[in-house]
């Protein structure tokens, strides 16, 4: 096994020779058969990874473990204090509940390349869910259980699943979520026709409908339809594994499409080199992502288990039943490795301290936080309180795995706050103007990368390879550069410090918003003539949405009229996206062809010089929109 000496030369390495760095990282894995070659880039931007060769990314999961030495080792760690239930699965069991209802799937007809739509809240039927789909070849796209039936809806009708998985409900903080109802929603409101539905009852909504011919039962299915044993898929290395939604600068969420093989190799060395997390050492991992986000599938489910080490499911939030839960569980555990979201420390910052400090944590080496810039504060706080390495590394959706980060298992790089550090393997990382080239150090411009993706990372976007080009690498026309959408800067060092977004996307609470989607969902309102929305700095969330609104002929503003329009977002799309504040105006700031000008709002808002505006068809705009600021700034408390 290679040993690298530093993050440098390992990172040179995996830069001039990607097929050497990445070939030897997929010997450490199961394939059915050996690749013919390591990268194909022919068809560049379509990068494909180990080509020719079989494998299976549940065989690696488990299969390799719950037939080894780590049968009888836990493997998934349920936490659920939102049921008061605890639940430990050893790889062995794991497995055998996997093979079970993987053999439910394929009684029920499903097949390799089948979709399968998981709606689920954060229990182990959710991991046993995509496990199962994975073993035989079906595509899971696992929908996150707070979105609204509008936006399941959407993900229905692109991704037209054969089968849905969810559960009667969900819990958040105490409250109870009928899911079921959800899907029945969203199922009537598609346009597609979805055959069967599972349904884990956990018996929690007693007026639970069932449609007949339809809705299934889990727990009778795995009586019934189940079997002991499925034969794991021959998955070709390209095939797909899932498809995760996410949002772009349209109002149609994008399909991420993962393969089978570039991403098990890519999550399997990331473990070691990013996270220095290792069986051997007994560590434990304890993401509190959700399953419906990029974090949960690598990091919750599929990485931890690629390297056999146990994984926490936590059903909850930080602070419920009261905020020293999570820190509960960490100290029972011994959990080694923790990735958490800056927004859940700038939540716990409100309350004492004593709430963490009371707890021995001493088992923890890492608390690694992404989703969003961890602004100094609160790394200062963090690591204070924390007593331990705290590490910020950035990446995206379509990355699957960090893009840029600290590489402890390689070298622990001096920490700056606020910065994520430098690129992991195989991201050719630069910063660039609008034309594309590159800029000095020190120069804020567009975070990009130079091709090939390294493994992992995205193969198109599902059913749409022309939205894949124009949105990620026909940004800086003639430049062949994959767009992040986000502005940064490279100090003298070579770390780099994330700006923000450079498009119309809005981070909440670590989680990614299209500002169009949350305006079409405004303008769905009948008072509603025209709408912009822009994401504004938030002490606890980071970001929140504020809406401008210009009402139809025959309407006037009052607060219930507001209060609607937060709802309407609130209902077709989730609560995350539900706007702090809702203003409303005669008009616009727009240019003569009638773009509406978002950073002038910005600017208004952040008390900023508005730059250019020679564009502007009308200066009174700004007047208008000064004024509404100044309301919703009385409103906000600022
Ligand atoms: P998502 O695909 O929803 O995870 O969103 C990815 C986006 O989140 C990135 O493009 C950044 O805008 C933001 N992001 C993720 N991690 C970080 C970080 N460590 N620092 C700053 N921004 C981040």
């Amino acid at each position: 096994m290679t040993k690298y000496t530093s993050y440098q030369e390992a990172h040179k390495l995996s830069l001039k020779n990607p097929k050497e760095f990445w070939e030897q990282e997929a010997e450490k894995l199961h394939w059915y058969k050996k690749w013919d070659k390591v990268l194909d880039d022919s068809k560049s931007p379509f990068f494909r990874w180990f080509v020719g060769g079989k494998t299976n990314l549940c065989y690696n999961a488990l299969d390799r473990h719950a037939l080894g030495e780590k049968r009888g080792t836990a493997a998934l760690i349920w936490e659920s204090p939102e049921t008061n239930q605890t639940k430990v699965y050893t790889f062995y069991s794991l497995y055998k509940e996997v093979n079970k209802f993987a053999g439910v799937l394929k009684n029920l007809g499903i097949k390799k390349g089948d979709r399968i739509i998981i709606y689920m809240p954060m229990i182990p039927e959710a991991i046993i869910s995509m496990l199962a789909c994975v073993r035989i070849g079906a595509i899971h796209g696992v929908v996150f259980a707070g979105f609204s039936r509008e936006s399941l809806a959407g993900r229905i009708d692109d991704a037209k699943p054969k089968l849905l998985i969810t559960a009667d409900c969900g819990s958040r903080g105490g409250k109870l979520v009928k899911l079921k109802e959800i899907v029945d929603a969203a199922i009537n409101s598609s346009e597609e026709d979805v055959k069967s539905v599972i349904i884990y009852n956990r018996k929690f909504d007693s007026e639970l409908r069932i449609t007949k011919g339809r809705d299934l039962d889990w727990e009778e299915l795995m009586k019934k339809k189940s079997m002991k044993y499925v034969q794991p898929e021959e998955m070709d290395s390209s095939d797909p594994t899932y498809i995760l939604y996410t949002s772009g600068t349209t109002g149609k969420p994008r399909g991420v499409v993962r393969d089978t093989g570039g991403y098990m190799v890519a999550l399997h060395a990331s473990m070691n080199q990013i996270y220095d997390c290792h069986p051997t050492n007994g560590d434990i991992y304890f993401s509190t992502s959700d399953i419906g986000w990029v974090v949960g599938h690598s990091y919750i489910v599929y990485a931890p288990l690629l390297a056999g080490i146990p994984t926490i499911l936590y059903e909850g939030t930080p602070i419920y039943p009261d905020p020293g839960i999570w820190w509960r569980v960490m100290e029972k555990w011994g959990v080694t490795h923790v990735f958490s979201a800056p927004t859940a420390f700038r939540i716990l910052k409100k309350f004492p301290e004593s709430w963490i400090t009371d707890r021995d944590l001493s088992s923890i080496k890492y608390f690694f936080m992404a989703g969003e810039p961890l602004d100094e504060p609160t790394y200062h706080w963090a690591k204070e309180v924390l007593k331990t390495k705290v590490i910020d590394h950035y990446w995206q959706t379509e990355s699957g795995w960090p893009m840029l980060t600290n590489m402890p298992g390689i070298e622990l790089m001096e920490i700056k706050p606020g910065s994520p550090t430098k690129p992991a393997m195989g991201w050719d990382l630069l910063i660039v103007n609008e034309n594309g080239n590159e800029m000095p150090r020190g120069e804020k411009g567009t975070l990009v990368c130079r091709p090939p993706l390294p493994p992992g990372t995205l193969m198109t976007v599902y059913n749409d390879d022309i939205r894949y080009k124009t949105s990620y690498w026909e940004i800086f026309p003639k430049k062949q550069l994959y767009y992040t959408g986000d502005y940064a800067i490279q100090d003298g060092d070579g770390y780099f410090w994330i700006l923000g977004r450079a498009d119309e996307v809005i981070k909440i609470a670590g989680h990614r918003l299209g500002t169009r989607e949350i305006e079409e969902a405004i303008s769905s309102h009948k008072a509603v003539a025209e709408t912009s929305c822009i994401g504004v700095e938030d002490k606890l969330k980071g970001t929140v949405v504020i809406a401008f609104v210009v009402l139809r002929e025959g309407f006037t503003v009052s607060d219930t009229l507001k209060q609607e329009v937060v709802d309407v977002v609130r209902e077709q799309i989730g609560p995350i996206a539900a706007p702090k504040a809702v203003e409303v105006v005669k008009i616009l700031p727009k240019t003569r062809s009638g773009k509406i000008m978002r950073r002038v709002l910005k600017g208004v808002y952040e008390e900023k010089q508005l730059g250019d505006l020679s564009t502007i068809e009308d200066g009174a705009s700004i007047d208008e929109v000064s004024n509404a600021i100044n309301e919703m700034k009385k409103e906000l408390g600022k």
